[in-house]
């Protein structure tokens, strides 16, 4: 079946069985193809190949089969023309900004986002004559106002980090595309089974394969996902020249990991929807953020842009830092990591953690105190995840 021909099918069926063109072995799952180059039939093919005049296979840091398939796949599933794998997802991001940025651009960041993500644009792209502006991510009317006329896109991520707060995707591209730049939207947290940007009019997502998409912490990777024209044109250059490539055995894992990515997203966002509603009644437990919660400031929103509300909830213990740690350290089952989208619960403190470079003025102005905990709730039976929280029942 040729790529259009999958457009009909549904993201689970796409997640499954689109992607695998069949080798001449007639192997039903996969492979991974462990080879960098490829051997052409005459001289002419290999000059054809290497101008682009025929398609096929080159060599590996930029045409892989098994790589192929993943992202095949991945761009069905997002509802994009294309999209390129990365080594990681931050290398997908550089790639992004390798592509798109030239000396004298400025870029609208929000203030939540992954912390490499700030220094790669800030300390990175910064040393080569790039600006970048951070402005609050549900604030509509600082976007608007921040943008200038070399502007070369808005950056965000939604859900945010570790406040799971929630933007308005279709109304940020409606004032990126009113002014003549771009949206891109980091899809880690809700991946296409709950959320697809791209149909929302964002011009591209981008991916860490890390973390739901591989779901079991195994393997890096990243990808960007977007319009034939921005990703053939502006960032498949950066990576055929860069080479942060996907590797064959990593691709393999991850093309696994989409094939059940929508029933454990199910599954994640039930637990973590139970769990917020079971912390939000525990004495030791302050704020709890979850955007299920019908307290939550952009639960409308969330209802309308995403299918689930996700699987990573956040709170505040009564107390400060000391009560966050000691609720931490009395866990016997959770993971003790900053990792999320694992099938096991990952439980950390941002504030000394992932957000603990910050300065603590800034870390205040994004809201992250002391108390606050993050989980990324996994897929154990969510009533163990709660008897392994026993401290906040008082
Ligand atoms: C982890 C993460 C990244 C970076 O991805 P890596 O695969 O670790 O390089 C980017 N954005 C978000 C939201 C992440 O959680």
């Amino acid at each position: 079946m040729s790529e259009q021909d999958w457009d009909q099918y549904l993201l689970e069926t796409q997640a499954i069985r689109a992607g695998h063109q069949r080798s001449h072995e007639d192997e039903h799952s996969m492979p991974i193809f462990a080879t960098s180059s490829y051997v052409f039939k005459s001289a002419e093919e290999a000059s054809l190949r290497f101008t682009g005049q025929q398609p096929g296979n080159i060599y590996s840091r930029f045409t892989n089969p098994t790589v192929n398939a993943f992202q095949q796949r991945l761009a069905l599933m997002e509802k994009g023309e294309r999209c390129l794998a990365f080594s990681s997802g931050m290398a997908a991001i550089m790639a992004v900004g390798m592509g798109l940025l030239k000396a004298g651009d400025h870029v609208l960041c929000s203030r939540s986002v992954f912390g490499n993500t700030v220094l790669m644009f800030q300390n990175y792209f910064g040393k080569f004559g790039v600006e970048t502006d951070f402005v609050s991510l549900t604030d509509l009317s600082a976007w608007e106002k921040a943008i200038k006329p070399n502007t070369r896109f808005l950056f965000l991520e939604t859900p945010s980090n570790p406040l799971i707060e929630i933007a308005d995707i279709a109304a940020l591209a409606e004032i990126a595309h009113k002014n003549n730049t771009l949206l891109i939207v980091d899809n880690v947290f809700c991946t296409p089974a709950l959320q697809k940007p791209l149909t929302l009019g964002a011009d591209l997502v981008v991916h860490s394969a890390t973390k739901y998409i591989d779901g079991h912490g195994r393997c890096v990777g990243g990808a960007v996902v977007g319009s034939d024209e921005l990703i053939e044109q502006q960032i498949y250059p950066f990576l055929r020249t860069g080479g942060a490539t996907m590797s064959p055995f990593n691709a393999w894992v991850f093309l696994s990991g989409l094939e059940t990515l929508s029933i454990r997203m199910k599954a994640h966002c039930d637990n973590a929807f139970e769990l917020a509603k079971w912390l939000e009644q525990q004495p030791g437990v302050e704020n709890v953020y979850y955007p299920g919660l019908s307290n939550h400031p952009q639960h409308e929103l969330a209802k309308q842009q995403q299918t689930h509300f996700g699987g990573v909830v956040s709170f505040e213990v009564k107390g400060d830092k000391q009560q966050a740690w000691e609720l931490i350290d009395s866990t016997q089952l959770l993971s003790i990591t900053a990792n999320l989208g694992d099938v096991k619960t990952t439980i950390t403190h941002p504030a000394t953690t992932t957000h603990g470079r910050l300065t603590p003025e800034v870390r205040a102005k994004a809201g992250i105190k002391d108390n606050l905990v993050r989980i990324s709730v996994g897929l154990e039976n969510v009533e163990d995840v709660k008897q392994d929280l026993a401290v906040l029942c008082g």
